[in-house]
Formats: structure tokens, C-alpha cells, sequence
């Protein structure tokens, strides 16, 4: 991030609340899960499903865990009511996980038997590197449960993620359900990739690597030379839109879920590209995070990674660059 990239983040944090409103409008569904619902039902006549994330992160006190264990009961409800192709997406430290690891677990067990009785997906959100290893853990704890709805999430800036794809691929065999990103907190040196096409390669080196391994891979990039990439990596394999995954070693074919793969994408962020993925068969699925946290998460989102200033800054002034 040059200089320019600084000014813009500063700019943007000392815009007034109604404008930052204005924009965040684009990439938040709402305050509640009323208007998530809207959005996702206007969006399912593009063909995409959807993975619903209550805005919110780390938690000071345990008593703070019982919002998101009531408002994910909430999105539960709706989805089923409304018969929505949806999934959810949690992010462990909003249930404790940096608080009372036990605590944690008992909060997320107890949404992944509700969410399993309605035959729903449970995804754990990849925060930063103090979690990774107990976030990767709890998803072993679960399966080793009985509760194989759960997957999560793994950074591709990361450097031991390649092992991380390999000891899970190990321990689940073909019920690994991944999704794969790049990881948008920024990490020290000695334990990620910090150059742009250094993680690119990577990203698609762990997409080949998951894909060999028999894993479902939820791709999750806007980024077009890995799409290009899954792309030519599908063909080879037999796997382009077809009903059926044709690796030997693939896992059993899940509810609601693509041939052994999906393309993923955040809500307001190059809808042209996922359009166009889902006309040619893909399944694509749009990240929905909602609720009344956006001011601060958006924020958030900026003192991690002065990119996505620069994504928001391009999106207004070159939309071309990421058409809705
Ligand atoms: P980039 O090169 O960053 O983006 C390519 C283009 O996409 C940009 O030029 C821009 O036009 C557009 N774009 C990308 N991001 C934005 C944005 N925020 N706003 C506006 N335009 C944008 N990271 C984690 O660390 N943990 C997670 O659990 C996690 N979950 C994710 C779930 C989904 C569905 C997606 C799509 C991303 C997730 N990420 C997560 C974020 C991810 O790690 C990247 O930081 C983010 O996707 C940007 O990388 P990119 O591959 O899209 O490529």
C-alpha cells in the first residue's frame, strides 16, 4: 500500500458515518435479518446461493456470545421459513473462542446440532493467526462428533496452510470441505506471503492441491487469473458444471453444495464475473454478512487491510472495475 493508498484510508475513516453508510450500503444486506432475506431472495433469481454472516467479531465477555447464539437461531428460522439455498458463516471468537475455549465450543456445538437437524452448513470464518490452529481444531473436535457439517476456512497468504490442507485432508479424507482465500488480515512476515503474486500462486496452488486431495473447495476469489486458473484445473478433471464430481476420491456428494466445488464471492463485488459463472453451470454462492455492526466492522475492515479502501475507492470512481 503506497502513500496514496494511506490518504485514501484516512479519507474514508473521517468521512462522516452517513457517507460511509452510503457505501457500506452496497456490500451489507442491512441492519436485521429481514433485509438479508430480501436481498437474498432478489439475488436467487441470478441463480446464487448464499452463506449468511452476522456482522461482529471477538467479544469482550461471554455474555456478548448469547446475541449471535440468538441471532444465528434467527437466520436458522428464516432460511428455513423462506426455503432459501443458504448456509451460515460464524466467526468463532464472536462465541469466545478467545475467552473460555470450552465456553466456545459448547456455544458452537449447540448451532451446529440446530443447524444440522435442518440439514444446514455451517462454515468457520478464518479470523486472524491467534486463532487459526484452535479454529482448525474445533472443526476436527466436531466431525470426530458426528457433526460433519462443519468446514473452514484456510488463508492462502499463510505459509502453513499447504500443511493445514494436507494434516485435514488426512484426518477427514473425503468429508474436507474447504473454503480457500487469500486472507485479508495482514500478517507479519515470518508467517505469511505479503506480495501480491506470491499469494495468487499460492491461492492456486492450495485450490490444485484441495482439488487432488478428494475436497470439496469453495473457491473464494474475485480475483480473475484464479478463476482462470479453477477453471482450467476443473477441466482437466472432468468437473466443468457437470452434475456429478468424477474424482475417485471425492466425498460424498452433499445437500445443497456444487459437483466438488462452488465459486464464492462477497455481496456487492463483481457481479458481472459471478454472473457469468453461474450462466456457464457453476454454483456461486454470495457472502451476505448483515446486522447492526457494519459501521465498525467496515472499519475494521480498513485498519486490517488498506486494499479493500482502494477496492471501495475504484468501485466508485471506476466502476467498470467491479460491476454489481
Ligand atoms: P483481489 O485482488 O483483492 O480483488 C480482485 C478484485 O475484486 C479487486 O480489484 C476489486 O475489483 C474486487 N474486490 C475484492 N475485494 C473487494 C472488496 N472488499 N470490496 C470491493 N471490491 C473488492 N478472508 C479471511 O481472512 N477469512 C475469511 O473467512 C474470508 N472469507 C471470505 C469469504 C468470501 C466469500 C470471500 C469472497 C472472501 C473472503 N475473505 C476472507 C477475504 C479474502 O481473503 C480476500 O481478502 C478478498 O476476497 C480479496 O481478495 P481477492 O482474491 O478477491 O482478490
Amino acid at each position: 500500500m503506497g502513500a496514496f493508498g494511506r490518504f485514501m484510508v484516512t479519507i474514508t475513516k473521517c468521512m462522516p458515518r452517513f457517507m460511509v453508510a452510503a457505501v457500506a450500503r452496497r456490500y451489507v444486506a442491512g441492519k436485521d435479518i429481514s433485509n438479508a432475506v430480501a436481498v437474498m431472495k432478489r439475488l436467487s433469481a441470478e441463480g446464487a446461493c448464499f452463506t449468511v454472516d452476522v456482522l461482529g467479531e471477538e467479544i469482550s465477555t461471554l455474555d456478548e456470545a448469547q446475541f449471535f447464539i440468538d441471532e444465528y437461531d434467527r437466520v436458522l428460522d428464516a432460511i428455513v421459513e423462506h426455503k432459501l439455498d443458504a448456509n451460515l458463516s460464524i466467526k468463532p471468537t464472536a462465541f469466545g473462542l478467545l475467552i473460555d475455549e470450552k465456553i466456545a465450543y459448547q456455544n458452537m456445538e449447540r448451532l451446529l446440532k440446530n443447524a444440522a437437524n435442518h440439514g444446514i452448513f455451517v462454515r468457520l470464518d478464518m479470523e486472524d493467526h491467534r486463532v487459526t490452529q484452535s479454529t482448525i481444531d474445533i472443526v476436527l473436535a466436531m466431525h470426530e462428533k458426528g457433526l460433519t457439517n462443519v468446514g473452514t476456512v484456510l488463508q492462502s497468504r499463510l505459509l502453513r496452510t499447504s500443511e493445514d490442507i494436507k494434516s485435514i485432508c488426512t484426518k477427514l479424507g473425503g468429508s474436507a470441505d474447504f473454503r480457500i482465500c487469500k486472507g485479508v488480515y495482514l500478517e507479519s512476515e515470518d508467517i505469511a506471503l505479503t506480495g501480491y503474486q506470491q499469494i495468487v500462486d499460492a491461492l492456486n496452488s492450495h485450490i490444485t492441491q484441495m482439488l487432488d486431495a478428494g475436497a470439496y473447495v469453495g473457491i473464494a476469489s474475485h480475483d480473475l487469473p484464479v478463476i482462470e486458473h479453477t477453471l482450467s484445473e476443473l477441466n482437466d478433471r472432468g468437473m466443468m458444471s457437470s452434475d456429478t464430481d468424477p474424482r475417485e476420491n471425492a466425498g460424498p456428494s452433499r445437500t445443497g453444495k456444487g459437483p466438488g466445488y462452488e465459486f464464492q464471492m462477497l455481496l456487492g463485488v463483481r457481479g458481472n464475473v459471478r454472473r457469468k459463472l453461474a450462466k456457464q453451470g457453476h454454483r456461486t454462492r454470495i457472502y451476505i454478512p448483515y446486522g447492526n455492526q457494519w459501521y465498525e466492522y467496515s472499519m475494521r475492515r480498513l485498519d486490517e487491510n488498506p486494499d479493500v479502501a482502494m477496492h471501495i475507492v475504484k468501485s466508485i470512481f471506476m466502476p467498470w472495475t467491479n460491476r454489481r
